[in-house]
C-alpha cells in the first residue's frame, strides 16, 4: 500500500474502539504500519481484520497501560524490530466519574490519573528516543475541551487533560529544534462509548462519528506538519494555540 505514511511506523493506544480504532484505520490507509495497543483483544482483532481487508498492516499489542513495565517493553520491542518510531498517538483514556470533586472515590481518582496522565508520560519516556530517530516524528496527545472549560463535576477528567496538554507543550519546547512535532488534540464531542457514558441521554446521531474525527486528525501525523506545541481543535479544523519557547 502506498500513501503519505508509507514505510512509517505508528503506535496508537486505545485502538480497540472509538477514535483510536478509526484513527488506526486512517493511518494504515496512508501506508503506515500500525502498532495497535489496548486491553480488549476482540476489538484489536476486529481492527486487524478491517485494516488487512483495506490492504494495510498492523501489529496487535494487548496491553493494560497501567502496566508501566509493559510500556517499557513495547519501546524495546519497537527498537529491536524497526529501530525508530514515526508516529505516537496517546489516545487511550478514561472518563473516571462526573462527580462533585469532594465525592470522588480515591481509588477511581488514582486510576483515572494513572490511565490519562501517568501512562502518557510513560509512553513519552519509552518512545521519545525512538521518535527522535525518525526524520519526521509526530506525537499526538488526546486532550479535551474539558481541559479548558472545567465544568462543574468534570474536575477529575478535566485535570487529567490539562495535565496532558502541559506535558505535550513542555515536550514540544524541549524538542523544538528536532524534526519531532508534538501536538495535543481536542476532538470535540464524538459518538463513542466514552461520550455515551458521560452523556447517556444524548442522541449519538447528532454527533460527529469517530471516523470523521479521525480523518480530520490525519494532518497531525503527516511529514509535512510544521506546528509543534499546539492544540488542534477538530471542530474548528485548526490550531488554537501553538506555543513557542521562551
Ligand atoms: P472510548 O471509551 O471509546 O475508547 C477508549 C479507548 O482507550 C479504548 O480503546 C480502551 O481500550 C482504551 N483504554 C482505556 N483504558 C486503557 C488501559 N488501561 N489500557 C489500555 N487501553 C485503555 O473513548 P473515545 O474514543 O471517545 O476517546 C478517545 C480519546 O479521546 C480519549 O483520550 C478521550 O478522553 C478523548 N476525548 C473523547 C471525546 C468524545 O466525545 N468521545 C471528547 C474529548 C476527548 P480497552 O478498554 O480495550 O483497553
Amino acid at each position: 500500500m502506498s500513501g503519505r505514511l508509507t514505510d512509517r511506523v505508528a503506535v496508537v493506544t486505545g485502538a480497540s474502539r472509538g477514535i483510536g480504532y478509526e484513527f488506526s484505520r486512517v493511518l494504515a490507509s496512508e501506508g503506515a504500519h500500525v502498532i495497535a495497543v489496548a486491553r480488549t483483544v476482540g476489538g484489536l482483532e476486529e481492527l486487524d481484520d478491517a485494516i488487512k481487508a483495506e490492504g494495510g498492516s498492523t501489529t496487535l499489542v494487548p496491553l493494560d497501560l497501567l502496566d508501566s513495565a509493559g510500556i517499557d517493553r513495547l519501546g524495546a520491542a519497537i527498537f529491536e524490530r524497526w529501530g525508530k518510531l514515526d508516529v505516537m498517538v496517546a489516545n487511550a483514556g478514561l472518563l473516571g466519574v462526573l462527580s462533585p470533586i469532594g465525592h470522588i472515590d480515591p481509588k477511581l481518582f488514582e486510576k483515572t490519573m494513572a490511565t490519562n496522565v501517568t501512562s502518557v508520560w510513560r509512553l513519552i519516556r519509552s518512545l521519545d528516543p525512538l521518535l527522535r530517530r525518525s526524520d519526521a516524528g509526530r506525537a499526538i496527545l488526546m486532550s479535551s475541551g474539558a481541559a479548558h472549560s472545567a465544568k462543574a463535576y468534570w474536575g477529575l477528567y478535566a485535570a487529567t487533560k490539562a495535565a496532558v496538554e502541559a506535558l505535550g507543550k513542555s515536550w514540544a519546547n524541549e524538542t523544538q529544534k528536532l524534526p519531532l512535532r508534538v501536538n495535543s488534540v481536542n476532538p470535540g464531542a464524538t459518538a463513542t462509548k466514552m461520550r455515551a457514558e458521560a452523556m447517556p441521554g444524548e442522541d449519538p446521531e447528532t454527533l460527529p462519528t469517530p471516523r470523521e474525527v479521525a480523518e480530520a486528525m490525519l494532518p497531525l501525523a503527516l511529514p509535512g506538519l510544521t506546528e509543534t506545541g499546539g492544540l488542534f481543535d477538530v471542530r474548528e479544523g485548526r490550531f488554537l494555540q501553538v506555543s513557542m519557547p521562551a
